[in-house]
């Protein structure tokens, strides 16, 4: 596999499963580090979201404010792939707690809760595989990653139109049942 005249390593079963294991872990990890210190929802925003998402995705859904998004220690041991660099991002979401850099538009908070969802949909072991998988097979680059349109497009729909409603639940699960499951 080639990108621009690169060559593209193309991992083995075992190092995809030892690099999705460790992300596991490591998003397991984050989660409980940041939970401890994050926020739920404000009444605002909750009423705005409530026409979108389920009530008890909103009541449990936590975001917590951080300097950097930093990338994992694990990373070290697979550089041979050219990694996601998640110092670039302003949100990521670890499950149910969302990491931020500051706090984030509404777009982007709608974006990081369609996560939530997908991790609640999936668990959390399914959704990192699935994530890194797609990842892999769009060679690496984050665009590429279904996961990450289905978000950015249910955003897309709500910016379009935020007066209609639509169920982030019953959009994901569409979208998930599209997708080769592991
Ligand atoms: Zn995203």
């Amino acid at each position: 596999m080639t990108t621009q005249g690169k060559e593209i390593f193309v991992p083995s079963e075992e190092f995809m499963t030892s690099f999705t294991e460790q992300a596991i872990t490591w998003v397991r990890q984050q989660r409980n580090q940041l939970r401890p210190n994050s926020k739920g929802l404000t009444q605002k925003e909750k009423r705005v979201f409530s026409r979108f998402f389920d009530q008890d995705l909103l009541d449990s859904a936590r975001f917590a404010h951080v300097p950097v998004i930093k990338n994992p220690d694990f990373y070290k041991g697979f550089n041979s792939i050219p990694l996601l660099d998640l110092e670039q991002v302003v949100a990521f979401t670890f499950i149910d707690t969302v990491a931020e850099i500051r706090n984030s538009a509404i777009g982007t908070k709608f974006h990081e809760l369609v996560h939530v969802e997908q991790f609640r949909q999936l668990g959390v072991e399914r959704t990192v595989a699935l994530y890194l998988k797609q990842w892999v097979n769009g060679d690496y680059d984050y665009w590429n990653i279904e996961l990450e349109e289905d978000a950015s497009g249910l955003v897309a729909w709500y910016h379009s139109n935020p007066q209609e409603s639509f169920s982030v639940s019953e959009e994901v699960a569409k979208r998930l049942e599209t997708y080769k499951l592991l």
